[in-house]
């Protein structure tokens, strides 16, 4: 149909936007088939206590291999499966086998106190998310004060509905984590409406940390905002030991990042508990 507009430059774009069409109608059948065969694994990364080096809990990261496309990351298929509304029963399935692990490690005898999970804004405003964090805590025996449930700020856009979900959350006792924070849309008033547990430092403040002046004055700013808030802090995306020195130094008090290690699967995981627990 191009072709017969005449110009061979609007048949490439046609042919890029054909490529484009088919990869996402593969990725999403993809979707679909690994979300019913269990083709969706979860990884772990570590959340650690800046100055002890302790691991204090996890955070469960999807991870997905296509079969003829190879590893996709979790950048890509997350927005698919919130389009596709694939998401509900992937993000129940993430939900449910980072619990059941957390609660494995800690039948094995490790003190970890937390597993985070990341929800989606999506997954969030479905009307069956509070009743399905209820069960998968009774299924998996894990008191909901030991999970924690990430949230980003696409979040604030719905707070009208986001609210009283957040409410009945907290008084489950779920912990709730503001994630990526400083790089959405959040007004600083909702820091005050929202009943938050956890500030997240987004990477990309973290990055630049030793020689971007107004990054220190970010993070800095987090850290205080946080402490006066009565919130915890978490600094993402620590590749350094020059960065991690910076958030000992600055109060931050949790960290998570490639310095102490990548996201693991859960063999990996847990034979890097079972070697922490013996130092
Ligand atoms: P996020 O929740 O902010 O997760 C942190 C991301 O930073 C992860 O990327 C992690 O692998 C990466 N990371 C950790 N330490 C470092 C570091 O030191 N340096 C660098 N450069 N990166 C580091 P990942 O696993 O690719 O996930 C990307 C995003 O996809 C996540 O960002 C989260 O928003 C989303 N996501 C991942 N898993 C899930 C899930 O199960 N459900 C939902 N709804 N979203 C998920
Ligand atoms: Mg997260
Ligand atoms: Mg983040
Ligand atoms: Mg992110």
């Amino acid at each position: 149909q191009a072709k017969q507009m005449g110009g061979g430059q609007y048949c490439f774009y046609t042919e890029e936007m054909d490529q484009h069409i088919t990869r996402k109608l593969q990725l999403e059948n993809g979707l679909r088939k690994a979300v019913e065969k269990e083709g969706i694994d979860v990884y772990y990364q570590p959340q650690v206590d800046v100055y002890s080096g302790k691991i204090i809990g996890f955070e469960a990261l999807a991870r997905w291999s296509h079969p003829e496309l190879g590893f996709i990351g979790p950048d890509e298929f997350i927005p698919l499966a919130e389009e596709t509304k694939l998401i509900v029963p992937l993000g129940e399935k993430i939900l449910f086998e980072a619990c059941h692990q957390y609660r494995q490690w800690i039948n094995e005898g490790h003190n970890l106190e937390r597993i985070s999970v990341n929800l989606s804004a999506i997954q969030f405003m479905d009307p069956t998310i509070v009743s399905t964090v209820e069960r998968v805590l009774k299924e998996t025996g894990v008191a909901p004060e030991h999970l924690e449930i990430e949230l980003t700020e696409s979040i604030v856009q719905d707070s009208i509905q986001a609210l009283p979900v957040m409410n009945r959350m907290k008084t489950m006792g779920v912990q709730l984590a503001l994630d990526d924070f400083g790089t959405g849309f959040s007004s600083l008033s909702y820091l005050k409406d929202f009943p938050l547990d956890t500030l997240k430092v987004d990477r990309s403040f973290i990055q630049t940390i030793h020689e971007n002046e107004k990054d220190r004055a970010v993070v800095d700013t987090v850290i205080q905002l946080a402490e006066r808030l009565g919130l915890s802090v978490i600094a993402e995306g620590v590749e350094t030991e020059v960065q991690l020195d910076y958030l000992r130094s600055h109060g931050c008090a949790e960290y998570q990042g490639y310095v102490f290690s990548k996201p693991l699967n859960k063999t990996e995981a847990s034979a890097l508990l079972t070697r922490s627990m013996a130092m």
